[in-house]
């Protein structure tokens, strides 16, 4: 879809300190020009203490870099020891802020009903969320990708507006897939994104649906990024590994060359 513009975004995990994060970003402005920018949106999830210098850089060089969180608390204030609230991240100017990543999942117990508070949050606070879903081994090996992914899509997107959904970036990670060096197949990748964009008509209607963003998040690199960006409903990579390498991020925000 040529309306769709794509996101590629870099997740950083607990990867990069703030020095390293300027250097990061100044490398990735260096690497890219207007016409990328045009082209692509382009943007870094970062640990919460690089924000602010990430936010400084951009800021005062007017660069066209996105950035965000990959994380943030259902609550917008008080006795919560250890989190960073949806206001703290609207006051740095986040774009974005990743909800739901497979790791999250798994090492932090993060279930639909705390997946859904953080997407409201989110939206309290005019953050844009990246919504992460997708299957685990056994899942796939059992052939149930596609109604494992949509039940976790419905349960993030409980209770939205149609106007809120509609600016909303779904990311499909299998969770197999991600940091193994095993990528999913431009068809498999193709089979759920395109399952997802189904459900999405049906929970709102089809055009909001061909307007929302669906990533593919699971090994992605320079080298096998264009094969699955030309699958139909594949509008972006949430990039995790191969995103530490600025010259290699740069090369996948250019799948097109
Ligand atoms: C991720 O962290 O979202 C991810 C897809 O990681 P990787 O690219 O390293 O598989």
């Amino acid at each position: 879809e040529q309306s769709r513009t794509p996101l590629m975004a870099g997740n950083w995990k607990m990867n990069l300190n703030h020095l390293e994060a300027i250097a990061h970003v100044q490398k990735l402005a260096f690497g890219l020009n207007d016409k990328d920018f045009d082209a692509v949106e382009v943007a870094v999830l970062v640990p919460f203490t690089d924000l602010r210098s990430v936010q400084t850089l951009v800021d005062g060089d007017r660069l066209r870099i996105k950035y965000g969180a990959q994380d943030l608390s259902a609550h917008d204030s008080g006795a919560y020891t250890g989190e960073v609230s949806g206001p703290m991240l609207a006051k740095l100017k986040c774009t974005y802020v990743a909800i739901g990543h497979s790791e999250r999942r798994q090492y932090h117990g993060e279930d639909e009903e705390i997946v859904n508070a953080k997407v409201k949050a989110a939206y309290r606070h005019g953050l844009t969320p990246i919504v992460c879903v997708g299957e685990g081994l056994d899942v796939r090996k059992a052939g149930r990708q596609v109604p494992h992914t949509l039940a976790q899509l419905d349960g993030a997107l409980k209770g939205l507006s149609a106007e809120q959904a509609a600016s909303v970036v779904i990311a499909y990670e299998p969770v197999w897939a991600i940091g193994t060096g095993e990528v999913a197949t431009p068809e498999d990748a193709q089979e759920v994104c395109g399952a997802i964009r189904g459900r999405l008509a049906e929970l709102y209607d089809q055009q909001t649906a061909d307007g929302i963003r669906i990533q593919y998040g699971g090994s992605v690199k320079a080298g096998n990024v264009a094969a699955i960006m030309a699958q139909p409903d594949v509008d972006g990579a949430l990039v995790g590994g191969a995103a530490l390498d600025p010259d290699e991020f740069v090369k996948i925000v250019r799948f097109r060359d």
